[in-house]
Parts: C-alpha cells; sequence; structure tokens
C-alpha cells in the first residue's frame, strides 16, 4: 500500500538539483524545474524555457507523469465548487473550493457561514480590511481513496480505504484547483479535510506540506494550512515536531465520553480521549492560534445538551475553537443531523460556557458536499455541470 515517495511531481528542489545532475545540469536547473511545476503548475518540461534544450528533452524523455485530471466540476449556488479529481489509474477522490469567506459572518449570532476551520480564524485575527482586495477561497483537499478509520456517519468511512494518495496527487489537488479559480478569486487558505485520513498517509501528507509551503513553490504559510485528524497519536506529536507546531489542526472530536465516541469512531478504541487531551495539549501551538474542534452532531447519538456540558469540561484548559457540524445525511446510512433549535441550544451552552464555537453552514448542499460524497456518487450530475 505504501507509495513511492519521491515520483518527478513530489520532488523537492534538493531532489531536483540531484536529479538534473545525472543530465548533466546544474544545480540552479534544479531549482528552476521545481519552480515551474509547483510555483506555475507547468508539468511539461519541453514547455521549460529557462532550462538548456538538452536538459529539457532529457527530462521530457524521462517523463514528469501527471498526477490527475479533473473529470467533473460542480457549482452549487453559493458559489463552491466541488471537482470530481480522477488520478492516473482510474480511482477518484475530491476536492473543494470554497470562496468568500470574508465579510459573510452574521454579527453577534456567532453562526460562520464558511466550511472551515483556518479560514474562520484567520478572519478573526485580520477582521480589519477582510472586505478588500480578492476574494478569498479555501481549498479542501483529500488524502487518500476512501478512509480505514470507519466512521459511521462518513462516506468515505463506510467505504473503506482503496489506496493512499501519494504527495505529488496531493499537491496536484492545489495545483489543478488554483489554476481553476474565478476572476478576482486568491487561494487563501488550505484544509486537510477531503477523503480520506491525512496522518494514516503521515508520509506522503508530510510531503505534501512541504510542497505547498516551499518559497519557491506555491509558497503557502504554514498557518494558512490545516490538517484534520480523527486522532492518531503519535502522528498528531509528529506533525507538531515536523513543523513546529506551525501546521494549524483541526480534530474531529464528535463526543465527549469514550463510549459515545468509540460508536461513531472506532479509531476511538485505540486512542481514547485521555490520551488523545493529552496529545492535544503537548503540542508546540504558537501564541495566540488555537486547535479546531469538529462535532459534527448526528441526531440521536451525540446532540443531548447533557453532551455540549461534557464537552465543555473536557475541553477547559485547551487553546480551542469548536465548529459544529450538523451531520450531512449520507446514502449508505440512515443518521442525520439535529434540527436546528437543537444545534443552536447546543451552541449556546458551549457559547455560556466561555467558548469560540461556530455552526458550519453546510456549503454546497446541493452538490453533496459532505466529505467523499461527489466521489462515491460517481460522475451522475445533480445540479448544474461546468465541464473545465
Ligand atoms: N479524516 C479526517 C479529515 C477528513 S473528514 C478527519 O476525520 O478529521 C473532515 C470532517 O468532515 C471531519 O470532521 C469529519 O468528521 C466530517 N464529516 C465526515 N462525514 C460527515 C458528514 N456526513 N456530515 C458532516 N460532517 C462529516
Ligand atoms: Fe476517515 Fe475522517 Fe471520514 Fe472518519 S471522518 S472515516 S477519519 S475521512
Amino acid at each position: 500500500m505504501k507509495v513511492e515517495a519521491t515520483r518527478p511531481l513530489a520532488r523537492l528542489p534538493d531532489e531536483w538539483v540531484l536529479e538534473v545532475a545525472r543530465h548533466g545540469g546544474r544545480s540552479f536547473h534544479g531549482k528552476q524545474v521545481f519552480r515551474w511545476i509547483q510555483a506555475r503548475g507547468v508539468t511539461d518540461p519541453l514547455k521549460m524555457s529557462d532550462l538548456p534544450a538538452n536538459l529539457r528533452v532529457a527530462l521530457s524523455a524521462d517523463g514528469l507523469g501527471a498526477a490527475l485530471e479533473v473529470a467533473d466540476q460542480r457549482r452549487a449556488v453559493d458559489g463552491t465548487r466541488k471537482l470530481l479529481v480522477r488520478l492516473q489509474d482510474g480511482a477518484t477522490v475530491e476536492s473543494v473550493l470554497i470562496p468568500g469567506v470574508s465579510g459573510r459572518r452574521r454579527m453577534g449570532a456567532e453562526i460562520v457561514e464558511d466550511a472551515d476551520a483556518a479560514a474562520a480564524d484567520e478572519d478573526e485575527d485580520e477582521s480589519e480590511g477582510a472586505e478588500e482586495g480578492p476574494m478569498r477561497v479555501t481549498q479542501c483537499i483529500s488524502t487518500q481513496v476512501g478512509c480505514a478509520m470507519g466512521c459511521i456517519f462518513c462516506a468515505s468511512g463506510v467505504a473503506g480505504l482503496k489506496r493512499h494518495l501519494g504527495a505529488d496527487e496531493i499537491v496536484a489537488q492545489v495545483l489543478a484547483g488554483r489554476s481553476m479559480l474565478d476572476e478576482g478569486e486568491r487561494l487563501r487558505n488550505v484544509v486537510y479535510m477531503g477523503m480520506g485520513e491525512p496522518l494514516h498517509n503521515y508520509d506522503a501528507t508530510v510531503r505534501s506540506l512541504r510542497l505547498l509551503t516551499h518559497p519557491d513553490g506555491i509558497g503557502f504559510s504554514p498557518r494558512r494550512i490545516t490538517v484534520s485528524t480523527s486522532g492518531l497519536v503519535p502522528e498528531i506529536a509528529r506533525l507538531g515536531q515536523d513543523f513546529a507546531g506551525q501546521i494549524g489542526l483541526a480534530i474531529s472530536l464528535h463526543a465527549a465520553d469514550d463510549e459515545t465516541r468509540t460508536r461513531l469512531m472506532p479509531i476511538n478504541k485505540k486512542y481514547p480521549l485521555s490520551v488523545l487531551m493529552d496529545a492535544l495539549r503537548a503540542y508546540p501551538l504558537p501564541k495566540r492560534r488555537r486547535i479546531t474542534i469538529e462535532y459534527t452532531l448526528v441526531a440521536g447519538k451525540n446532540d443531548l445538551l447533557l453532551e455540549a456540558k461534557k464537552l465543555a469540561k473536557l475541553l477547559r484548559g485547551l487553546p480551542v475553537k469548536i465548529n459544529l457540524i450538523p451531520m450531512n445525511p449520507i446514502e449508505a446510512s440512515s443518521l442525520g443531523p439535529p434540527r436546528m433549535e437543537g444545534t443552536l441550544e447546543f451552541q449556546r451552552a458551549l457559547l455560556d460556557a466561555g467558548y469560540s464555537c461556530f455552526v458550519r453552514r453546510r456549503r454546497g448542499d446541493d452538490v453533496s458536499a459532505a466529505c467523499g460524497q461527489l466521489a462515491l456518487l460517481g460522475a451522475k450530475p445533480k445540479v448544474r455541470v461546468d465541464r473545465s
């Protein structure tokens, strides 16, 4: 199941330096190749116009491969675009472009209308001038085809793991997404919240983070990237160490006691709440940053007011903000979201306990925007389809 780490489109600058040296190229040529691929999205060596001709030909003969193609794009009425991504072996995953985070917050009501964690944080940090300039877009990306974690409310979990993505396939989603932005939009945040458990595919996830944050590539600031995990404790610690806590962390908690959490998320048997909470306390979070706690509300499973109070107690002392996500119904299960009043009561209890707590509006509902749904649905368009 292991994916080779250094396929051409996953190479870092130093690796390109070694590679071009095999063809007699100089070290700055290696850096140029990296820039062509990762900053400009050009994967045809013959088009890398500042390389010597013989090097272009040699690299072209080796072939860089192509990581993916965007097979389908669905645009929801709220502007969310869901991309159906087809990988080289025909497997499909999904990626979502979510525009318009700024200026949508309903003042005072603590309902945030964006579908991601990090972007909301950025807005809080930099609320001044948020209405100015280009429309900020957040991209949600996948790390696996399916998922091995088996969460019962999740389409990817129900499907099971088909395979890991390589770092090239993870980053290529961002390169493709960036190239598909509408005029006046700018890619601002990346969230690892698509199909799959990023920390189960740790090496490729880390390599993709290094590629995305490299200053000669797209050059994302690590704080604009958030990795979401169901709670793989050893890998949370490793991620904290490998990036000195700079990468944003989101935890899919979904319950405040072990019995309930294990019922929803089998991974809780391996890493129960006490162990997970210790890992969060140990995460080397920079000052003024918070861990995002995701809590998918599933009617009759984890939505009692009592559970909100338990959650408040569990998280006491941790720098967190809480995102409540009414469950998006999935085909494979009869589970669903609680009524809106119940959701707001749950939120109220957490606000009263002193937490930042948002209800995430389900962006792009009309295009099956819940985790894993589009890729698993196949390519049957439900609404308007824009082919790219
Ligand atoms: N595997 C990682 C990241 C991908 S899932 C994780 O679990 O964190 C991204 C988020 O979507 C998680 O918080 C997950 O619990 C949530 N999610 C999955 N299926 C959902 C559904 N049907 N409705 C609402 N949220 C869902
Ligand atoms: Fe995997 Fe996340 Fe879905 Fe759980 S919620 S099955 S960890 S993708």
